[in-house]
């Protein structure tokens, strides 16, 4: 979050404290140094933040000081994922993508060209110490008043949508808030008066709470434009159930959908839910069509490699 002072250039970043792990709100002043870089000057504490109500350590208080020392800030490294070494980065990348938060946008210019709606899930929890904590952004946007202003930057996508022809099927698999884009996908193809059937495997805990975007996604199955709507909600019976089981259960129809060209995305958590909707995606080519697994398996990629198979997982 940031907030330029255009009288003396001093942008004010709010963000949170990395140096222990309590997750302090701080508010960082960053202007242009004598050598013509911008720099940290001073740091303190966020009133507005539930963890520490302005308050700070001297390891926080200190920072700019910390920041200012020499060699530091020189060199970054960035471990890209879990269980792969560090690479060496520039600082301003590493800060970069450290800070940002990324959001699926839920709506489609086309309908919606002076607004976009995202769909946020608010990150609560308390650590071992039962001090509660927050989300830096998820729940700062929750808990800014009404017509805050945030800034934002937008990150085009290429790949991740709907598909051109007016004609293909779409089948979206998006559990939890991996179903924010699709609201906006299926805004697009009614704008554009596509005629392609589009179906969507929808899942979350338990329907009573967590069933997002209820009312719009049953009009939609009411008026045609969704042909298909599956749910999963897992923790609703004794046995879980997830978007992949229902995929499975209906494989003889996804099966004959991407016969028919249907372009297939996944959207949402990428730790687990991607890796078995693709390995169901593999199952059901392999049962469904008579390959054995290596060529159901080449089926899958040559999908992706046609663009018909396409994830935003994160
Ligand atoms: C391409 C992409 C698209 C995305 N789209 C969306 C979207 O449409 N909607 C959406 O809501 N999010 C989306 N996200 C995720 C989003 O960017 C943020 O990561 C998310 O909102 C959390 O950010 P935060 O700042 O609120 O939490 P952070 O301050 O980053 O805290 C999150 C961290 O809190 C800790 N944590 C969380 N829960 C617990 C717990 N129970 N116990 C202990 N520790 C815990 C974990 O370490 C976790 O990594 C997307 C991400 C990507 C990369």
């Amino acid at each position: 979050m940031t907030a330029t002072d255009p009288s003396n250039a001093i942008t004010r970043v709010k963000t949170v404290c990395s140096y222990c792990g309590v997750g302090c709100g701080i508010v960082l002043d960053v202007a242009q140094g004598a050598d013509g870089r911008r720099r940290v000057i001073k740091v303190a504490g966020d009133k507005s933040h539930p963890a520490n109500a302005g308050r700070l350590c001297t390891k926080g208080a200190t920072g700019a000081d910390l920041l200012a020392a020499p060699g530091r800030l020189e060199r970054a490294l960035v471990r890209p994922a879990r269980g792969v070494q560090p690479e060496e980065s520039g600082v301003d990348a590493a800060i970069t993508a450290t800070a940002r938060r990324l959001y699926s946008i839920s709506s489609s210019p086309l309908t919606s060209p002076d607004r976009i709606n995202l769909t946020v899930s608010v990150v609560r929890f308390s650590n071992p110490r039962g001090t509660t904590r927050g989300g830096a952004c998820s729940a700062y946007l929750a808990d800014s008043p009404e017509q805050t202003t945030v800034p934002v930057h937008v990150q085009p996508t290429k790949h991740f949508r709907p598909p051109a022809d007016p004609g293909a099927p779409m089948v979206m698999i998006g559990p939890g808030t991996g179903v924010a884009p699709f609201l906006g996908f299926l805004d697009e193809r009614r704008a554009l008066g596509h005629h392609g059937r589009n179906w969507l495997f929808f899942g979350e805990q338990r329907r009573t709470t967590d069933f997002y975007y209820r009312d719009e996604l049953s009009a939609l199955h009411d008026d045609g434009l969704l042909t298909r709507l599956d749910l999963a909600f897992s923790r609703d019976q004794r046995a879980k159930v997830y978007v992949q089981d229902r995929m499975r259960e209906h494989g003889v129809q996804l099966w004959s959908w991407l016969q028919e060209g249907a372009h297939v995305y996944v959207c949402g958590d990428a730790a687990r839910m991607a890796k078995d909707v693709d390995q169901t995606l593999r199952d059901i080519a392999a049962r469904h069509s008579g390959l054995a697994p290596d060529d159901a398996t080449a089926y899958v990629k040559q999908l992706a490699a046609a663009k018909r198979y396409v994830r935003d997982v994160y």
